[in-house]
């Protein structure tokens, strides 16, 4: 059976393992709705959209947000679709944070026996976290050497080897274009003109850190003779290393950020948010603040339906990071405008 993932925090070797087919569900996604009701968040819609429909399917929510919490609600009362509501800990220092993590990993198992799954010797297990985490050591290696939008497809396809059965798009890196940070929520395969987009504005991803990109794999695993409990290995490794927005504190996420940042010598940030994610919204300030970097915000609806605007917003940005404009000269957006750039730290000349 399809079990479709609305997170990358649900090992996808977990349902492998128990015999079904896992799907990252961003790339079964097409668009967003164009109209939510009032402060609905449009990904959180298309999910309750493509579960409603999707009766031969299962899918797996989270506690991420409360977007998520309510998109699984809505699913169980408009539709027959199986639905699996996991319990994510927002924090991870604690011994009881991994006992729940643990603890909800073997409820979702024993929901995919119920849906005809199969409990996995411990062979079984060990064979399918080994191949997975094999893929997942090359694609880290894999992004560091290739263009945004190949690496994009390459992650896709880590979350969900057969929606595609297209070869990932040949490209070379790029020197040139101003290194730049993309920075976010979901970011869905017709919306993978961002970076075309930011391309021909004058820059380069050099670390996509929107979802599911580079940012959702978690390192290697290496297993040893001595792992006996390998569910329990399992789960203490996603969460060790899980990077996310909804973490507190979600310090994991700023300083894995900072690593890549100053390595690939990011020059400019761009927040990818959707419409009514407060998550991802109120990071703004923050981002600013602690990395020094101009700031842009991109809001997820208005690819591609705004592209000349988008534009216009991130060929200024460039122009501006070239040029090593002062606060004063760069663009301050009206107050309507979605877009701001600031520079926050004046003496941190590009
Ligand atoms: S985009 Fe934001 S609000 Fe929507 S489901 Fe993801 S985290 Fe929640």
């Amino acid at each position: 059976m399809k079990v479709y993932c609305t997170s990358p925090w649900i090992p996808v070797e977990w349902v492998c393992a128990h015999g079904h087919e896992p799907c990252g569900v961003w790339a079964a996604v097409d668009e967003l709705p164009s109209a939510t009701a009032e402060g609905v968040c449009p990904f959180a819609r298309a999910l309750v959209e493509l579960a409603s429909k999707n009766h031969q399917a299962a899918f797996v929510f989270t506690t991420a947000c409360d977007q998520s919490r309510r998109a699984a609600d809505a699913v169980l009362l408009q539709s027959h679709t199986p639905v699996f509501l996991f319990n994510l800990p927002a924090t991870w220092q604690t011994p009881a944070a991994h006992r729940l993590y643990r603890a909800e990993l073997a409820r979702l198992g024993r929901f995919l026996e119920r849906l005809g799954g199969f409990s996995p010797s411990y062979l079984e297990l060990m064979l399918v976290i080994r191949r997975y985490s094999e893929q997942r050591a090359m694609l880290l290696d894999l992004i560091q050497h290739s263009p945004a939008r190949q690496a994009a497809e390459a992650v896709m396809q880590y979350f969900w080897p057969d929606h595609a059965k297209k070869p990932a798009s040949a490209g070379k890196v790029t020197a040139h274009g101003v290194p730049v940070a993309l920075i976010g929520g979901p970011l869905l395969p017709s919306q993978w003109g961002i970076f075309d987009v930011i391309e021909s504005a004058g820059g380069r991803v050099v670390l996509n850190a929107t979802e599911p990109g580079e940012r959702c794999l978690v390192p290697q695993l290496t297993l040893s003779t001595d792992n006996s409990d390998l569910q329990a290995v399992l789960a203490d490794h996603y969460l060790d290393h899980w990077v996310d927005v909804f973490q507190r504190p979600n310090t994991r996420l700023y300083d894995w950020l900072a690593v890549r940042i100053a390595q690939r010598g990011v020059r400019a940030i761009l927040l990818w948010v959707n419409l009514h994610c407060d998550l991802w919204r109120a990071e703004a300030q923050t981002l600013r603040n602690r990395f020094g970097l101009p700031v842009v915000m991109l809001e997820a609806h208005d690819i591609p339906a705004n592209l000349n605007r988008v534009t216009t917003r991130l060929a200024a940005l460039i122009e501006t990071v070239r040029s090593g404009s002062r606060p004063a000269d760069l663009h301050q957006p009206r107050k309507s405008e979605p877009y701001a750039v600031q520079r926050t730290n004046p003496g941190d000349s590009p």
